[in-house]
């Protein structure tokens, strides 16, 4: 019995990894959206239903597995929504794969008892830890009772439940440090791949970011005859505010000027700081006309905004912008982003806070 128990938690492990790797771009919790809470639900319904056809044959129609497990997992992310989900997949294949019966139908009500149950725990004001370890005992009461309920031989009645809770409290540990390892390594994941991609300072695209999405949008445009335009925008003598008000003055402005870029640009462009001082802005399918509208908008924006500094002081800053437009200003859609440049650096020549 205890082999078999452990090729069932063998089993459970794998898929708690295999799980992972579909949902571990999304931190999932009780506050993550419905389709999220409903996959999460679904894929350990599907592991339920793995550790049941698996099972451990006790008698005539008792059968012993961790599907259990599953539903703790489940309610403990994804609260009464996915646990739902797992528990209606479960019953499902406990009652069509192995028949309706006593033993089936007790462990129908053993589920519905538990999705309550962990559903409440779940949604108490406690640590993960104290969560796990009140649904894990919960769960193991529940097991006791109904295979006493079910067995009705005493010796393999005994047999039963010496393995079940022994096996069962051996593998809720394990599963525990599992969940506690795979939520750290999906932390990091997702840190890493944030950081790859974002200016750390401001939370805009990075330079990295800004090229493969400038290198796509350039396809895209040539390919559906679509325009593009873009704008390269510098500040104004920043480096005076970094010599008067200091480093982190500069900061706080470069965070307020990347608000004001977003603010000040369509809902789908792309704003991007591409290093120190300089950002930009690609314009998806916008003509010249259009886009020197925007730059304006945004210059004037930045111009009649009050930069806060350090000290509770407020300070006034300026903008250059240049553009490129494809195929208004550059029929070579590649030479966008050096028309753009040399378009800032004429702005800067002929007397800043203006557009070129
Ligand atoms: P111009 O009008 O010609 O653009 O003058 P400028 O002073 O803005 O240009 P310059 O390129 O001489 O100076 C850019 C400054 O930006 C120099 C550098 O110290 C500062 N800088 C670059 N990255 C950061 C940053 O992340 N934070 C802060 N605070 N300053 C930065
Ligand atoms: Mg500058
Ligand atoms: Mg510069």
């Amino acid at each position: 019995m205890l082999k078999s128990l452990f090729v069932n938690s063998t089993i459970l492990i794998s898929f708690l990894y295999l799980g992972n790797q579909i949902l571990k771009k999304e931190k999932i919790n009780l506050n993550s959206k419905l389709q999220e809470k409903i996959l999460l639900g679904s894929l350990l319904g599907i592991t339920g239903c793995v550790l049941m056809f698996y099972s451990i044959q006790l008698s005539e129609d008792s059968i012993m597995d961790f599907r259990t497990i599953t539903m703790i997992i489940s309610s403990i992310y994804g609260g009464f929504i996915s646990t739902i989900i797992t528990a209606f997949i479960i019953i499902v294949f406990r009652l069509s794969y192995y028949g309706i019966s006593t033993a089936s139908l007790v462990a129908t009500y053993d589920i519905c008892i538990l999705l309550f149950l962990f559903t409440f725990i779940s949604e108490c004001k406690i640590s993960f830890f104290k969560k796990y370890i009140t649904m894990s005992i919960f769960n193991i009461v529940s097991l006791i009772i109904a295979f006493s309920i079910l067995l009705k031989d005493i010796n393999v009645l005994t047999i039963a439940l010496r393995n079940l809770i022994f096996s069962t409290t051996f593998l809720s540990g394990i599963v525990y440090y599992n969940l506690i390892y795979i939520s750290k390594t999906n932390e990091l994941y997702r840190k890493l791949n944030y950081d790859a991609k974002k200016d750390f300072l401001t939370g805009l695209n990075n330079v990295r970011t800004f090229d493969n999405i400038l290198n796509k949008l350039i396809n895209n445009a040539i390919e559906k005859e679509e325009r593009l335009s873009i704008l390269m925008i510098d500040i104004d003598f920043f480096k005076n505010i970094n010599d008067n008000y200091g480093h982190s003055s500069g900061d706080l402005v470069l965070k307020q000027l990347s608000n004001i870029l977003v603010s000040s640009s369509r809902g789908f462009d792309v704003v991007s700081r591409n290093g120190g001082e300089e950002f930009t802005v690609i314009l998806l399918d916008c003509n010249f006309t259009h886009a020197t509208t925007i730059a304006e908008r945004i210059r004037k924006n930045v111009e009649e905004y009050i930069f806060s500094v350090k000290g509770n002081r407020s300070i006034n800053i300026t903008v250059s912008i240049g553009i490129s437009s494809y195929p208004d200003i550059t029929t070579n859609i590649n030479d966008l982003l050096t028309q753009a440049d040399d378009a800032l650096y004429l702005a800067k020549r002929t007397g800043r806070n203006k557009v070129c």
